[in-house]
């Protein structure tokens, strides 16, 4: 279905009850600056190198930061003034390549942030792209689709100077669609005057599309997991897991999980939480929030609360949420062995160290969740050659992909004496520390 996900599951028109709670979530877990994260894991990774002070200036920032105005008439008639921003972090090993966030707490720093981090995370599967984020800050939940259909136009006319399949191409992230990236890759080849499908990636199939591609965040999560329980000698079959996020990311993930014999025993959106000690049947969970736009009130299950979620007795904790979901607060209840961060920024700096201290196996987000940006990348390759593959040639190659990434990872953390976290980034950084030695500076 083009309008995947779960705004469409969710539908436009939430109660305003709900919206308030949702704003009260979002707001209490977004207490952390994002940039001073990336900005801090940088320097650890920078450090460890041994980077040269003159590569540091040359990658550490972002390369253009444009912010926009968006104004969009609203259905009542109304004109509505939305700030929005895109981000190049990056174009040394390629072009920028990175989502669009709409949400609530978009701000520009959370945008460097993740285009920050795109950097990293395309150097550490050895894509070959730089890293890029837009995003606008706007509650979809409240609005219709023909005003985010405005919303989508307008905020993509304003960063045309910017985008292209050559220069920085934008990708869906926490409440954009296929739809949105269709809407947008009309718009630019609209204004080029003649049709652009490698503009954008994660359109729909009928659209210059990859097969697999909405799935491949989560295949790519369910991947490294896999790996991580090999080097662990954790059996996966009848491993307790827990999700928190059952969007996109974790929802897929949590699907994976379940067909491979894990018992999937908590998931949560921003409506509710639901646990089942037997496991839940995660086709049925998928089905029922289709229906109903949550996992809240799924039958065959208990309700808990957010932090009883993310402290539950599991194998597999896979954040699948926004930023700064396990801080210093919570981080010491977490009784997890694996966390698996399919979300961006999931864990900060100090909630880290408590969980290295207890022995817990981190799979950094910038490893773990690649797998979205890799199909994506395989979705560019098909449109810029007009040849379109097969479903599980797409499976195939992400798998060689992500498990590769993992074993470099791996070898950095024992070899290294790194944390999972610091070996990723020390992988990534590495690599785009030497594109920009190998480049030289301009002029
Ligand atoms: P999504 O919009 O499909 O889903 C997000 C889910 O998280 C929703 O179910 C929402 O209800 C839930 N949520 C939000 N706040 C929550 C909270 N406080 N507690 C519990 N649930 C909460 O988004 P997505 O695309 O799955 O993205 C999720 C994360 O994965 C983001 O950090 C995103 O940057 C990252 N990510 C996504 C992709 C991708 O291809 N979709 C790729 C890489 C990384």
């Amino acid at each position: 279905m083009v309008l995947a996900w779960d705004y469409d599951r969710v539908g436009a028109t939430l109660a305003g009850r709900t919206r308030m709670r949702f704003a009260m979530l979002a707001t209490a877990i977004a207490e952390k600056n994002a940039y001073e994260v990336a900005l801090e894991n940088f320097d650890l990774a920078a450090n460890a190198l041994e980077l040269e002070e003159g590569v540091r200036a040359m990658i550490k920032y972002p390369e253009r930061i444009l912010s926009v105005s968006v104004p969009v008439r609203m259905d009542s008639g109304k004109i509505v003034r939305f700030e929005g921003y895109r981000v190049q972090h990056s174009t040394l090993r390629g072009p920028a390549k990175g989502g669009i966030r709409f949400h609530p707490n978009v701000t520009v720093d959370e945008v460097k942030a993740l285009a920050t981090w795109m950097t990293w995370k395309c150097a550490v599967v050895n894509i070959p792209f730089g890293g890029g984020k837009g995003g606008v800050t706007c509650n979809p939940k409240a609005m219709s689709l023909g005003e985010i259909e405005r919303l989508s136009r307008r905020y993509a006319s304003s960063i045309l100077p910017l985008i292209g399949p050559e220069k920085d191409i934008p990708a869906p992230d926490v409440y954009t669609t296929p739809q949105i990236m269709a809407w947008i890759m009309d718009t630019y080849s609209m204004n080029v005057g003649y049709p652009v499908m490698g503009v954008v990636t994660g359109k729909p199939v009928s659209l210059g599309g990859s097969l697999g591609r909405n799935e491949a965040t989560g295949r790519g999560v369910f991947y490294t997991i896999v790996s991580s329980c090999d080097h662990l000698k954790i059996e996966l079959k009848g491993a307790r897991v827990a999700v928190q996020g059952f969007g996109n990311a974790g929802s897929i993930a949590a699907q994976l999980l379940h067909e491979a014999g894990a018992k999937v025993i908590g998931v949560s959106d921003t409506r509710g939480c639901i646990f089942n000690k037997a496991g839940l049947n995660i086709p049925e969970v998928m089905a029922f929030k289709d229906r109903t736009g949550t996992v809240a009130g799924f039958r065959g299950s208990e309700s808990i609360t957010a932090e009883e979620l993310l402290a539950l007795d599991c194998d597999i904790l896979v954040p699948a949420a926004l930023e700064n979901a396990i801080t210093e607060g919570n981080a010491g209840a977490v009784r997890t062995r694996i966390i698996a961060e399919a979300a961006n920024g999931p864990v900060t700096p100090e909630a880290d160290r408590i969980l290295e201290s207890k022995g817990v196996f981190l799979i950094p987000d910038i490893l773990c969740n690649a797998g979205g940006v890799t199909v994506s990348y395989f979705e560019w390759v098909q449109d810029e050659q007009h040849l379109f593959w097969e479903a599980q040639d797409v499976y195939n190659r992400l798998e060689r992909v992500m498990k590769t990434a993992f074993g470099e990872t791996f070898k950095i953390h024992t070899e290294r004496k790194a944390s999972m976290r610091l070996a990723a980034n020390m992988l990534g950084i590495g690599r785009v520390a030497e594109a920009s030695r190998i480049r030289g500076l301009y002029p």
